[in-house]
């Protein structure tokens, strides 16, 4: 097993059972998070027979960079192979306030959206905890610095994994581990209403984004088949509760897709819909990929519906965009050698 699968609480409990005392946990996950050590050899300040019993018990080592593209922006695009041989890829973005990651959850991704290169894989497996956690390890390795932000948008849908996102959330934040802040940590989601509220209780500070993408059913289930089986009333449902409970605002991902989702009507459907909710819409504009006929809405377009939102006071943000020459911009992630 992966090591980097195991809680703190884990380890402790594995290396107490097998006679060792409690702080080799704290070495153990100090050499593992903070010197991001690739072998157990390296881990000097512990004894040789608990490297041994580690050796026998766990593994280190998740990925293996395949490939490393590099945009004229800064952003680094990774192809990691896992030790099964399958291929995921993980975003790493410049900004100037910190470097911020996306991670992959699944190989391919079941959901489907008609506009999502990510969706046209199906999905093969889902990625343990530790092969999350691995990708940004991997890529602070390759980047020689600290990665203080993190986006759970690449491949896959989390709330479809949920058990391995909550170990992986809990091991980045913890003070021992690599010590992420929550509020620095986003979740992103296709809108599984019952995860949405089942995640409500669980008390983390990280914030949690909504792909909602139209402001009805009709637009709505053209781009998402999910939308029938959590009808976009469900999901605003979820959205409520989500803010009753967990007291966080929520995002709303909106991606601006050409005469699709993207009129004035539209725009004050939307703000109809949204009106009373604490939350922020982060509009999007489209990237194409070569499979989907959809289009990119012109600026203007976009800038008229970020006009219309403003003016009726729903909060509002139009998202830059990075690594779009190296294909490595939202929903064009895939697991291919590009
Ligand atoms: N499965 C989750 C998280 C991964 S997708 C989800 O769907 O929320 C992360 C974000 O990228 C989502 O908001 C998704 O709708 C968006 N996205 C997917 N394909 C895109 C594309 N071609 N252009 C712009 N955004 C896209
Ligand atoms: Fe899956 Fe998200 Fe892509 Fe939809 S947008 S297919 S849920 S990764």
């Amino acid at each position: 097993m992966l090591i980097y699968n195991l809680t703190h609480e884990e380890l402790v409990s594995f290396v107490t059972e097998h006679q060792h005392k409690k702080y080799r946990a704290d070495q153990i996950w100090h050499w593992l998070y903070k010197q991001k050590v690739q072998s157990f050899d390296e881990m000097t300040n512990l004894t040789s027979d608990l490297i041994d019993l580690l050796k026998a018990n766990f593994e280190i080592k998740a990925l293996e960079l395949v490939i490393k593209h590099l945009s004229t922006d800064g952003t680094i695009k990774a192809l990691y192979g896992l030790t099964d041989g399958n291929l995921i890829e993980s975003v790493l973005m410049k900004h100037h306030y910190g470097n911020s990651i996306c991670v992959t959850t699944q190989v391919g991704c079941n959901i489907g959206c008609s506009f999502c290169a990510s969706g046209l894989l199906k999905k093969k497996r889902d990625l343990n905890a530790g092969e999350i956690i691995a990708q940004i390890i991997e890529t602070e390795r390759l980047l020689g610095e600290r990665i203080s932000y993190v986006v759970v948008m690449g491949i896959g849908e989390p709330f479809d994994n949920y058990e391995n996102l909550l170990k992986f959330l809990s091991n980045i934040n913890h003070p021992k581990g690599l010590a992420i802040g929550a509020r620095h940590i986003t979740v992103s989601t296709s809108g599984i209403v019952p995860k949405i509220k089942e995640y409500a209780h669980m008390g983390l500070q990280v914030n949690l984004a909504i792909s909602l993408h139209a402001p009805n059913n009709e637009i709505r289930s053209k781009l998402m088949k999910i939308n029938k089986a959590y009808p976009i009333e469900e999901v605003v449902d979820a959205i409520r509760y989500y803010l009753k409970v967990a007291k966080r605002r929520v995002t709303i991902e909106y991606i601006l897709i050409d005469g699709l989702n993207d009129s004035k009507e539209t725009a004050l459907e939307l703000v109809q819909l949204l009106k009373g909710l604490n939350v922020y819409v982060n509009l999007i504009p489209y990237n194409e990929v070569i499979e989907a006929d959809y289009k990119r809405s012109k600026t203007e377009t976009m800038e008229a519906f970020y006009d219309i939102l403003m003016k009726n006071k729903v909060q509002v943000t139009l998202r830059k965009e990075q690594g779009h020459d190296i294909n490595a911009a939202c929903g064009q992630l895939r697991s291919q050698q590009l």
